[in-house]
């Protein structure tokens, strides 16, 4: 390995490439990685860390609110934008200033620079240095997309900008209605904004389970929130105090910001991937096999520039995977399976496994198991929030294919449920499983 500068070179200090390069140094590889923007990547920059904390604090809305239902009285409230804006980014600072010092301490060198591929063992970085790797990892993420492309888009803004906004929107319209867009009407909406979505499509949340994403859009029409399905923004125009947008309803809407969250692409542009013979798929992404290995052997990627799936601890995994199979004399292919996720609305959706529409495309007799009702807290507080579950199951093997989660914590049980359904959990088991009760979850071990 000695006829190269370093063993491994990572272009992106993003999730997906710190665990690589700290996991390859910990095996005694030379590694350095480059980073062009800030330590910690999309997730702890501009993404789900500050986008956490801004669900925290729109909680609070409701805390307040229903407080008055346990017997407190609660002096008017307000809101600083500023001040929050102000701690998150602290805690960012803190966070990439750990992930910093962990590489240090890892030896892995550190270049805060562009890097780009010039040929499938050599980089370029922008002061136009040159290093040679004898594994090159591209683990750069992903950015946001500007779609549909209208006049005006340029006046809109995405989930990069959002997080330091220096005013807090009064009236903001969210393109899409995917993660983020629902994500933000929630956050916006409970912090005092007027949040409208306006989406292609006819409910939010593509691919969830459909009782889910009625679920969630209903509780987003409760708060207040004007949907617009099936149109799109035709052209966005500055006007007096904000933004004109003209929908293809032939509404116009006037708002201080839009964001367009309309999903997010592989970001490879300029990176000198062609040029070394990486193939890209059509949207950009680097083709890679299980072992993240690209079609040229020197040249690997992680994480959302696979465009595999777009989930910060799939990155994590793939890139320690990437680092135990390379460096490691551990040959790990990542299971995709599996992958439980979450929604930050409020109330939030927690999901594990196959939606109905899909455990049906697989089997031809499957039982679903549903519960609605109305949590015990809400009892006093007033609030007409409804939890909502389901358990999805073969009703040949009983086994449980997946299960879907509405309402307080359900992020919190997606994480478990997922070691339960990955251990081929049946539903009998769920039964056998004594409750916890005062609960909601109980109701999972309830639902007959
Ligand atoms: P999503 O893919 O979740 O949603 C994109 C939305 O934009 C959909 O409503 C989609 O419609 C619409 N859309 C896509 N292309 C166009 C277009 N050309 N014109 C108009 N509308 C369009 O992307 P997000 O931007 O919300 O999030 C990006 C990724 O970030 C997610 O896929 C997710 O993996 C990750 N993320 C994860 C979070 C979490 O784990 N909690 C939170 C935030 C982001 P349609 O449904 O019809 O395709």
């Amino acid at each position: 390995m000695t006829d190269f500068d370093v063993d491994l070179f990572v272009i992106g200090a993003g999730s997906g490439g710190v665990r690589a390069a700290r996991i390859a140094a910990g095996y005694g590889a030379r590694v350095a990685i480059a980073e062009e923007f800030r330590v910690g990547g999309t997730c702890v920059i501009r993404g789900c860390v500050p986008k956490k904390l801004m669900v925290y604090a729109s909680r609070f809305r409701d805390e307040f609110d229903d407080a008055a239902g346990f017997g407190w009285t609660i002096p008017e409230t307000a809101f600083d934008w500023p001040k929050l804006v102000a701690a998150k980014e602290r805690e960012i600072s803190r966070l990439s200033a750990i992930y910093r010092a962990n590489l240090e301490k890892a030896g892995v060198a550190m270049i805060d620079s562009r890097a780009e591929i010039e040929d499938p063992n050599s980089i370029v970085l922008a002061d136009g240095r040159r290093l040679s790797a004898k594994i090159i990892l591209v683990a750069t993420g992903g950015t946001p997309v500007l779609e549909p492309e209208i006049p005006g888009r340029e006046l809109a803004i995405t989930s990069n900008e959002v997080f330091d906004l220096p005013v807090m929107p009064p009236r903001l319209l969210i393109v899409g209605a995917g993660y983020i867009s629902v994500e933000f009407a929630s956050i916006f909406t409970r912090l005092g904004s007027k949040v409208a979505i306006a989406s292609r499509g006819e409910n939010v949340l593509r691919g969830f389970d459909d009782d889910m994403r009625c679920g969630v859009r209903d509780a987003l029409v409760e708060e207040g929130v004007e949907m617009h399905f099936s149109h799109l923004p035709t052209r966005i125009e500055k006007i007096d105090g904000g933004l004109r947008v003209h929908l293809t309803s032939g509404l116009q809407l006037d708002v201080d910001q839009v964001m367009m969250a309309t999903g997010r692409r592989p970001h490879t542009k300029g990176l000198g991937l062609e040029r070394a013979g990486v193939k890209l798929d059509g949207v950009g992404a680097v083709i890679v096999d299980h072992f993240s290995q690209s079609n040229v052997k020197s040249i690997y990627a992680v994480g959302d520039v696979t465009n595999r799936i777009q989930l910060t601890p799939i990155a994590i995994r793939e890139g320690h995977a990437f680092a135990d199979t390379v460096f490691g004399d551990k040959p790990t292919a990542v299971d995709h399976a599996h992958v439980p996720t979450a929604v930050f609305t409020t109330p939030e959706l927690g999901a594990v496994g196959l939606t109905e529409v899909e455990a049906r495309e697989v089997c031809d007799c499957v039982d679903i198991y549903q519960a609605s009702f109305r949590p015990l807290k809400a009892t006093l507080s007033g609030r007409t929030e409804k939890t909502m579950m389901k358990i999805v199951v073969d009703g040949r093997s009983d086994v449980v294919l997946g299960v879907h989660i509405l309402g307080e914590g359900a992020a919190e049980l997606a994480q478990v449920l997922a070691i339960a359904i990955r251990l081929g959990a049946k539903k009998a088991d769920f039964d056998a499983t004594i409750a916890v009760h005062p609960t909601s979850a109980e109701e999972l071990v309830t639902m007959r």
